[in-house]
């Protein structure tokens, strides 16, 4: 399907086909650019999705470059795909090495890491692309490691600082208030912390224990997610010698980070 931004002509979002519990109704592909055409996260391995998003590039310009806001399979593994339709392009890309400032056509390079550490963002003058910084109707999961926490909530209060008038995600819809939607996000996060530490106080040690009690709102299907996002937790309370020994750590997939 096609996200259209109202006088926007000049950007346009395809969802691709892969909905699930952490895709949400897919992935969103966007276009950018009237005459230099940029794809920012091509999308997943489906090849009904890089026909529609080549034949929209090639319908508005010349195709010249890709955006990767990460290297998640669900927005990168159509890069080979476009590839092979449109013709080399650069790749500007976290994972490498693009850091903050750098260009991808007239967009900037926005430092947000979080979900995992090679993510970024790309700026069009007041759109920023934030891939699976920030969702508009639920959470993205956090990994873990040093400083990835706080890392992401520092890059969350930038990019509000920024003033953007609109966010474009990977997943779900436009983001339309950013500056509360990501307040809100900022608070959600904190919040979740007062409780871990709240539930480590009155002794609940497991892994087990701790999710039910602080992420008491998330449905089974999300915990592998929610799982993810407590070891990003534990790991800052860590750092921040916060953590009793007793605490379970979990063991994270090799794919999140
Ligand atoms: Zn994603």
């Amino acid at each position: 399907m096609r996200i259209e931004i109202t006088g926007r002509e000049d950007v346009l979002g395809i969802r691709a086909d892969n909905p699930g519990p952490l895709t949400l109704e897919g992935t969103n592909t966007w276009i950018v650019g009237s005459t230099d055409i940029w794809v920012v996260d091509p999308g997943p391995e489906l090849a009904q999705h890089a026909d529609a998003v080549a034949e929209e590039v090639s319908a508005r310009g010349r195709f010249a470059g890709i955006a990767l806001t990460h290297g998640h399979g669900d927005h990168s593994d159509a890069v080979p795909l476009l590839l092979e339709r449109l013709g080399p392009v650069p790749v500007i890309a976290g994972l490498s090495g693009a850091r903050r400032g750098q260009k991808a056509g007239d967009m900037e390079v926005v430092s947000l890491p979080g979900h995992c550490t090679d993510h970024i963002a790309f700026a069009h003058e007041d759109i920023v692309f934030t891939g699976d910084a920030i969702f508009a109707d639920s959470s993205v999961f956090v990994s873990p490691g040093a400083g990835s926490l706080a890392g992401y909530l520092a890059a969350l209060g930038e990019l509000r600082d920024r003033g953007p008038r609109l966010l474009a995600p990977g997943h779900g819809w436009l983001i339309e208030d950013p500056q509360a939607r990501i307040n809100e996000q900022l608070e959600h996060r904190l919040n979740r912390e007062r409780r871990l530490v709240e539930a480590i106080g009155v002794g609940h040690t497991s892994i087990a224990e701790v999710l039910s009690v602080v992420w008491d709102d998330v449905p089974d299907y999300l915990l592998p997610a929610a799982t993810v996002t407590l070891a990003a937790h534990l790991d800052k309370l860590h750092e921040e010698g916060r953590l009793p020994e007793a605490v379970e750590r979990p063991v994270i997939p090799e794919w999140v980070v």
